[in-house]
């Protein structure tokens, strides 16, 4: 008599109703590809369980996930990952991303995550949703420092939840006090100012004021460089200090704190908020 081999599946067909709309599944895939599936089916069907899943009207209903990311789950169950024409889009990999997570598929995160760091055009919130919520690691960095350049909107704000929205509102109160701050410090003095013919030391006040207006409505976070070409700018549009001057400014401004001090403040906001988040241990990760 035959044995029976590995490849003798005995599942049947599984209906789901995801957000409205009736799927109809093979157990056995689902059984192969997600350790939540195969402990959940493996558990006795007895009661209401018994028939779930079995007919079109007694549907196994999925709650809390919508038909899009249902979709995209089953198109990287199915394979459709390995035909090279079908490329997946931004929305479909973040569905995937989730549901791997919420139904233990493995191979879905090192699936989705190189090619959603390939990504460059993802909108920050979206992605820094991401990395927070579905906890990874590499993301978390990049993505916070972007997130905190845009100005949230309500669907942002949705997207991050409510914590995350205050970490990043009281992070930018902290941004506009330095901000203040900076704006009422004395230009640093030179001796090539006072000494220069085109008489700069008379126009470097007015320009220094000038440029700490432009600093405080600027969007984002600025660092040293950005804001010294933001000098550089307000000074030639106002026919400001000659360019020996401004050299010399230059090479003052090299130890000045405030100048680094937003950069300072985002990465360490993004240090502690990193801390606060448990990661999964992606094989992508570097072991750090
Ligand atoms: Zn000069």
């Amino acid at each position: 008599m035959p044995s029976t081999s590995s490849y003798y599946f005995t599942g049947g067909m599984l209906y789901f109703e995801v957000q409205g709309k009736i799927f109809r599944i093979h157990e056995d895939i689902l059984v192969a590809r997600s350790t939540f599936f195969k402990q959940m089916f493996s558990l006795p069907r007895e009661g209401v369980r018994e028939v779930e899943g079995q007919t079109e009207e007694a549907p196994i209903v999925v709650p809390g996930v919508t038909s899009q990311d249902f979709t995209s789950v089953l198109l990287f169950l199915y394979g459709r990952e390995f035909d090279r024409c079908h490329k997946f889009s931004e929305d479909s990999l973040a569905g995937i991303l989730r549901l791997s997570n919420k139904w233990q598929i493995p191979g879905g995160r090192a699936f989705v995550i190189p090619q959603l760091t390939a990504q460059s055009d993802i909108d920050p919130v979206v992605w820094f949703s991401l990395a927070s919520h579905e906890r990874v690691r590499q993301w978390f960095m990049p993505s916070f420092v972007a997130a905190a350049a845009k100005s949230f909107t309500e669907d942002d704000i949705f997207l991050i939840g409510v914590t995350w929205t205050a970490y990043f509102t009281q992070l930018r109160e902290q941004q506009l006090n330095f901000r203040r701050l900076a704006y009422f410090t004395q230009p640093p003095t030179r001796a090539e100012l006072d000494e220069c013919p085109s008489e700069c030391h008379k126009k470097w006040p007015l320009i220094w004021r000038y440029f700490h207006v432009a600093w405080f409505y600027a969007d984002g976070f600025l660092g040293y460089k950005e804001l010294l070409d933001m000098l550089e700018e307000v000074n030639a549009v106002n026919h400001g200090i000659c360019e020996t001057c401004f050299e010399a400014v230059e090479e003052d401004l090299q130890n000045n704190s405030m100048l680094r001090m937003e950069s300072e403040l985002l990465l360490d906001s993004a240090r502690k908020a990193m801390a606060m988040v448990v990661f999964d241990d992606d094989i992508d990760d570097d072991d750090d």
